[in-house]
């Protein structure tokens, strides 16, 4: 039996979420420029290397593998690496596979996702108004992500709608978005808006919609219970006592949930941030390219786990930004 990656904390480590490119088919205002420059192609690690890098997290404990990206199903013949990683869940190893999608592919790939073995789909919708998701996404059209999520529900895939809670944008979607996810029988979390430091859109921060005002918002319409359901990371969970809803509050940087953080990142090239709101990082591109034994792999996971932090200091108030994220969203798969 191999060892389980457990750091210096006691948390064990059982969730990755992997990014598995940088790229996008949207310039979301709070996520991108208009004018990214993305990575030069030999940098990102091949689906063959993501596959040998999961496998080695997986047959050391990781039991739940999030992809995400940029946007995962982009990536050219990215189902590949779903029939691989589909593997882990048939030996019973993985025990859920998921990813995070913007949506506007899915109708390509809702079955085959399935298929391999995906039973969940997390889709990023901040709002159910045609322009308005123009003006968020700059490229995108919101009729292709509503195809994708009726693709998505008749291919069998349990979808939760994620949105970024905007100021002066979605705010008077509130109910509307509560009531449309309601009827269509999918979840609803809320994302606070994070103040990415590069983007030239200074204008974030008067965009920033506590999520405490939310719930606040919320209470003037419906009967909230406080849900004590935990998943080792971010999100809280109210019940909507009129329609039985479970509604999820993610506010990605509170310290409230280090103290149970079961997860760690890994880059498209191949870094593993052992927690979002701190800049320490492992190399595995280097041991992975080394050798085609895993031994030097495995030996760089476990470092890089020793030195997954307690928890971060990154801080931010309704008026003042105490520290901003100078890592993309898109580069660390959110
Ligand atoms: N492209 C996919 C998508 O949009 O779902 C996956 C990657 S995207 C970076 C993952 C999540 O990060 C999305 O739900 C997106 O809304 C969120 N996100 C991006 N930039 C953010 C920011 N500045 N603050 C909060 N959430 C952000
Ligand atoms: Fe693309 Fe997702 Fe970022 Fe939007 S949030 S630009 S869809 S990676």
């Amino acid at each position: 039996m191999t060892a389980p990656l457990i750091d210096p904390f006691q948390r064990a480590i059982s969730y990755l979420r992997v990014s598995v490119t940088d790229r996008c088919d949207f310039r979301c205002v709070y996520c991108m420029a208009e004018d990214m420059t993305f990575l030069p192609k030999r940098d990102l690690l091949t689906l063959e290397e993501l596959d040998r890098l999961c496998s080695q997290f997986v047959a050391l404990g990781v039991e739940k593998l999030r992809i995400t990206g940029g946007e995962p199903l982009v990536r050219r013949d990215i189902m590949t690496f779903f029939r691989a990683m589909g593997r882990h869940l048939d030996s019973g190893q993985l025990k859920e596979l998921t990813l995070t999608t913007n949506g506007s592919q899915l109708h390509r790939f809702a079955d085959d996702l399935y298929a391999c073995g995906v039973r969940r789909v997390n889709i990023s919708l901040d709002t159910i108004d045609a322009d308005k998701f123009a003006q968020i996404t700059r490229w995108g059209r919101l009729e292709n992500v509503l195809r994708g999520i009726d693709a998505a529900q008749k291919a069998g895939l349990r979808v939760k709608i994620n949105a970024v809670a905007l100021k002066g944008v979605n705010e008077d979607e509130l109910l509307p978005i509560t009531q449309w996810c309601a009827a269509r029988d999918m979840d609803l979390t809320w994302i606070e808006v994070m103040p990415m430091g590069d983007l030239g859109n200074e204008d974030r921060l008067d965009q920033y919609w506590a999520l405490s005002d939310l719930r606040k918002a919320y209470g003037a319409h419906y009967t909230l219970t406080e849900l004590s359901e935990r998943t080792g990371g971010p999100a809280r969970y109210v019940r909507l006592e009129e329609t039985g809803q479970k509604i999820g509050f993610i506010t990605p940087l509170s310290h409230n949930f280090c103290e149970s953080c079961n997860r760690v990142r890994l880059t498209c090239t191949g870094q593993l941030y052992m927690c979002l709101g701190q800049e320490d990082m492992a190399d595995l591109r280097a041991p992975l390219r080394a050798s085609a034994e895993n031994a030097e792999l495995e030996d760089a996971i476990r470092r890089a786990i020793t030195l997954k932090p307690k928890g971060h200091d990154f801080d931010y108030s309704r008026q003042e930004v105490g520290g901003q994220m100078s890592r993309h969203m898109s580069h660390t798969g959110g």
